[in-house]
């Protein structure tokens, strides 16, 4: 033997700690089969600080196996860090892995829930395999996670699954490391396994026995014109036959859900490529293991009922996303004889909780489905759907839940412990630990007893889940939202409020890692300023201790409160008295679509005007979210909406492709306060000319479109001259619309900024809890 070969033959023992996503994922099985290919002996095993593995071989060899260790592996594994450590040798001969650790500060990485994998489902399309038509069917590589734990560390015995026994051929699976269903905590089969049930009009329907029949009975009723409940991965559906426009509106009218689009679930990307157009990165995002509904273009002709977008051009769309959702829609197919879509709702009525308990379910839902399909595993953890819309190739959260959460962020800033509570609407809530932030899933609008139990409920859980007694409790400023109330009435040492468009770049800066000073532009509906006003079109210089207000749109009142957020045309009306001194000048008579249309009485349009003049009961706001309201007013497309950004998203759907030259406008010094003032009134003007000259809606909302996109690049291009500041962190509801979004990040690129957006949490108030508890930390970490 040679010198050289002597040197690969010096034996070496190293200890690896992996942190990351590495529980539940089909992690041990993969380090044990790796650690076989490398012929390297040691130990693997999940402790309260992430995995611990050792291996002890050659030199040559273990350093291999470091290196391909966070490359190669399990699909859902995610490895954030690898310390390691060399370890005097045991001169052990083989490898195993070893039994979990348990203690009081475990801090194990809960997974989220994942999509069926195309192994199982191969397995329940195939007629020789045990779990044939088995609608529970899981693997390590995929099945609920987040949704049926109970308690950590992540074992059957702490989820819903731990009363249901293993029969002998599921624990040899189980027991078996080189098995696709090692230590797959949720592993069922149709023997010892979770079953279905069918109940229609309030029966019990026992004849249907196997699954397969029931879901053959489920889709006569679909086809039939049927509402069907189901128990889906985090919480109960509501479906329909997509083309039946009849039953879609009678959905409707018995979930109380007025105008708000439904989301479509198909049987795959092809049949979503018929419905809607499909770019290469949307099939990506349709196809991911979270499985969201993605917000897509629909086309010109489709089978879809009108009734499902009513008017809104876009539709959510997803695909199956567990082998129960598969199955029906091949019986689907196999029964209608083509591919058919399904209305595919969360089962709730109007803005409560979806229901995730049976009784709970059929008793809600006794007046909306004919027909019940529930089953015998619990739903612990009730998580909604997600919803994304995808943007330069990536997919911006905006609903964050299935598939999702809990997935930690990494947030540093010391090891606070913070609870935040959020914001009211599209509420979530925030908890940190050791430098990570915890952020709940979607929790619904604050408005309710049932959320707000949700949100306390849910506290509870993550509290339980991730071993954290929060000692902070970080809060909007907002009086009057419930999470500020509820953060009022919490026990803490420290309370810290938090201005919520701070927050807003605060979440942008937290996911991208961002340190030091940014320009912070805050486009959003509504949020309670330090001045007492309503904010919303704001420019900060913020890091994440503080913000000087640098810039904000010029505020117009408005009138009535709340009201006025569902009502459109009273802030056209509070627009054209800023610009005109009178809105009166515009009457019914000479200018109807100004004078909102026919919709509108005179009185309430007097009164209205009076209030605007004599400022009763109005506040100021510079909100852009209202300003999109007042543009689709004034151009006759919406003078009230059902819901929260409905005549935004139409104003954004309407925009001619080509028309790029802006309106004008001008950005005014300030002596108090606030250096600068975005005057629109110039812009407000040649709008209401071009209603006057009939120019077309979409033409007149590109060009608006194209002014905020000029503005943001105006007063970024002061800010850097002001403060030497190159970077841009977006936040804010308005920015969900991506027209505006392309025109402000592209032409903040080209005059030479760098320029952030949120993509994993939501760009519009889901993501208000992270930024406060990002907040938080920073200034306990200053000792503020
Ligand atoms: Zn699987
Ligand atoms: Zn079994
Ligand atoms: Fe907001």
């Amino acid at each position: 033997m040679s010198g050289a070969d002597v040197s690969t033959e010096v034996m070496s023992r190293y200890r690896l700690l992996v942190r990351g996503v590495v529980q539940g994922v089909g992690f041990r099985p993969y380090v044990y089969q790796l650690a076989n290919r490398f012929g390297l002996a040691g130990f693997v095993r999940n402790t309260s600080l992430g995995a611990v593995i050792e291996v002890e071989g050659t030199r040559d060899a273990v350093e291999q196996f470091a290196r391909v260790l966070p490359r190669e592996g399990p699909p859902l594994m995610s490895v954030t860090a690898v310390d390691r450590q060399e370890r005097p040798l045991l001169e052990e001969h083989s490898f195993v892995i070893l039994e979990s650790e348990s203690g009081a500060e475990t801090f194990a990485m809960v997974p989220a829930d994942v999509c069926v994998c195309d192994a199982c489902v191969g397995e329940t399309r195939d007629p020789a395999d045990r779990r044939f038509d088995y609608p529970f069917t899981n693997c390590t590589n995929c099945g609920p996670r987040y949704s049926i734990i109970l308690d950590v560390p992540y074992d059957r015995a702490q989820t819903t699954m731990a009363e249901f026994e293993m029969c002998e051929a599921c624990r040899r699976e189980y027991a078996d490391p080189l098995d696709r269903r090692f230590h797959a905590q949720p592993n069922a089969c149709p023997q010892c396994g979770p079953r279905l049930r069918l109940v229609v009009e309030g029966k019990e329907r026992i004849e249907f026995a196997s699954p397969r029949g029931i879901l053959q009975e489920v889709v006569r009723l679909l086809l039939g014109g049927a509402i069907v409940a189901w128990k889906g991965l985090g919480g109960y559906q509501l479906a329909c036959d997509a083309r039946n426009g009849k039953t879609v509106a009678e959905l409707r009218r018995r979930k109380h859900r007025n105008e708000k689009p439904f989301a479509v679930m198909v049987r795959d990307a092809e049949a979503a490529e018929r419905l809607c157009f499909v770019s290469e990165d949307e099939r990506f995002a349709l196809l991911s293991p979270e499985r969201p509904i993605v917000l897509l273009q629909r086309r010109e002709k489709t089978e879809l009922a009108p009734e499902i977008a009513c008017g809104n051009p876009s539709t959510g769309i997803m695909l199956p996303c567990t082998p129960m959702h598969e199955m029906l829609f091949r019986i689907l197919s196999e029964q209608a004889g083509r591919d058919l879509s399904l209305v595919m709702t969360s089962g709730n009525l109007s803005e409560e909780p979806i229901a995730t308990r049976d009784d709970d379910a059929m008793r809600m839902l006794a007046g909306v489905a004919d027909a019940f399909v529930p089953h015998n595993r619990k739903i612990h953890t009730r998580v909604d759907d997600s919803v994304v819309r995808v943007f330069e190739g990536n997919s911006l959260v905006l609903r964050r839940a299935r598939g999702y959460a809990p997935q930690p962020l990494q947030i540093g800033r010391g090891e606070a412990r913070v609870l935040a509570c959020g914001a009211q609407q599209k509420s979530t809530l925030c908890l940190t630990k050791d430098g990570f932030a915890l952020l709940s899933q979607h929790l619904g609008d604050l408005e309710n007893y049932e959320t707000v139990q949700f949100f306390e409920q849910t506290l509870e859980r993550m509290q339980r889940l991730f071993h954290v007694q929060p000692n902070i409790v970080a809060h909007d400023l907002h009086p009057a939202y419930l999470s500020t109330q509820l953060a009022m009435n919490m026990g803490a040492e420290k309370r810290v409020g938090v201005q919520h468009h701070h927050a807003h770049i605060a979440a942008c800066m937290a996911e991208h890692g961002l340190d030091g000073e940014v320009i912070g532009i805050a486009l959003d509906g509504t949020g309670y300023g330090t001045d007492g006003t309503i904010w919303g079109g704001e420019f900060l210089i913020a890091d994440c201790a503080g913000f000087r207000r640098f810039a904000c749109l010029r505020p117009v009142l408005l009138a009535g409160g709340d009201a006025a957020v569902r009502a459109p045309w009273r802030i056209a009306r509070a627009y054209l008295q800023d610009v005109y001194g009178n809105p009166a000048v515009f009457d019914k008579a000479r200018w109807p679509v100004l004078a909102c249309g026919e919709l509108i009485s005179e009185s309430s349009i007097r009164t209205l005007d009076a209030m605007l003049q004599r400022r009763v009961q109005t506040v100021e706001t510079s909100s852009c979210g209202r300003l999109f309201d007042a543009v689709a007013a004034l151009i006759g497309l919406r003078q009230t909406v059902s819901y929260e950004g409905q005549a935004a998203m139409e104003l954004e759907s309407i925009a001619a492709e080509d028309v790029r030259d802006p309106y004008e406008f001008s950005v005014d010094a300030q002596t108090t306060g606030i250096h600068l003032q975005v005057d629109l009134r110039p812009m407000i003007r040649q709008i209401v000319d071009d209603v006057r000259c009939g120019v077309p809606a979409g033409v007149v909302s590109a060009r608006f479109h194209q002014t905020l996109s000029v503005v943001v690049v105006e007063v970024c291009r002061r800010a850097r001259s002001n403060c030497g500041l190159t970077r841009v962190c977006l936040g804010g509801g308005c920015f969900q619309n991506v027209r505006l979004l392309c025109g402000c990040v592209d032409g903040l690129r080209s005059a030479g900024f760098e320029v952030f957006y949120p993509q994993c949490i939501p760009v519009n108030d889901g993501g208000i809890s992270l930024g406060q508890a990002v907040i938080a930390c920073e200034l306990e970490r200053r000792g503020a």
